[in-house]
């Protein structure tokens, strides 16, 4: 699903990633614990095709058997929306939005027909156990909600992976163990592969796989 290989990215004289090299199956859910500083969100941004690494010719990163660093920007743009979803430790859900709509704006974007994106935001938000916040606006809704409005925006458009980055940063702990189930019981059911950068040590260890960054490495 991905392959990343050689990954190295500098700000100015300062190197925060170094030649990282990594392997992601389809349908695994892999976590990424570190020290705060260690290059986690760098490389996160990197894999998600936000930012770009600093030795772009002399690296690789495929996704979904495409090799992204090769694709213009359009081209990117349209890929990342199709492919990638995105989930935050803050939702960032648009304030003026009921719920729905806000599911449905990465639907929007692809061209989906505005009943059918309607319905697939709806099914997600029922899975999610929403079925009774589809018209309320994010200041309506708890934290735990809040979150998963942002996971179903994640997950609207299908696509083969998910990146979360501190995703239950923001909640309280019964909030938290229900969203990291619900990482696990969309990975068995829809059978997306998820990568998680997470200070939760119980998320990290009920991954498939943790890996430990330090100092711009990966080093198990
Ligand atoms: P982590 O997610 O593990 O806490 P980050 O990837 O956020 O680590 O940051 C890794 C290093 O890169 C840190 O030293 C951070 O200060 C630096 N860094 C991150 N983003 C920038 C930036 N835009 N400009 C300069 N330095 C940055």
């Amino acid at each position: 699903m991905i392959k990343a290989t050689n990954i190295n990215k500098f700000y100015g004289n300062l190197q925060v990633l170094k030649e990282v090299e990594l392997h992601i199956e389809k349908g695994e859910v892999i976590s990424i614990v570190g020290p705060s500083g260690a290059g986690k969100t760098t490389l996160l941004q990197i894999l998600g095709t936000l930012d770009v690494q600093s030795n772009k010719n002399e690296s690789d990163l495929i996704i979904n058997g495409e090799a992204v660093n090769r694709l213009s920007e359009n081209a990117l743009a349209k890929f990342r929306n199709n492919h990638i979803g995105f989930i935050f430790q803050f939702h960032q859900l648009l304030p003026e939005f009921t719920a729905l709509e806000n599911v449905c704006i990465p639907a929007f974007i692809k061209g989906t027909k505005k009943s059918e994106a309607e319905k697939k935001a709806t099914e997600l938000l029922n899975f999610l156990g929403l079925s009774h916040r589809l018209q309320h606006k994010p200041n309506e809704l708890s934290g735990g909600e809040q979150q998963r409005v942002a996971v179903a925006r994640a997950l609207v458009n299908d696509p083969v992976i998910v990146f979360a980055d501190e995703p239950s940063g923001n909640l309280d702990s019964e909030s938290a163990d229900n969203l990291h189930k619900l990482f696990f019981d969309l990975r068995d059911k829809f059978g997306q592969t998820f990568v998680i950068v997470t200070h939760n040590e119980e998320l990290a260890n009920m991954a498939d796989r943790k890996l430990t960054m330090v100092d711009g490495s990966i080093t198990k």
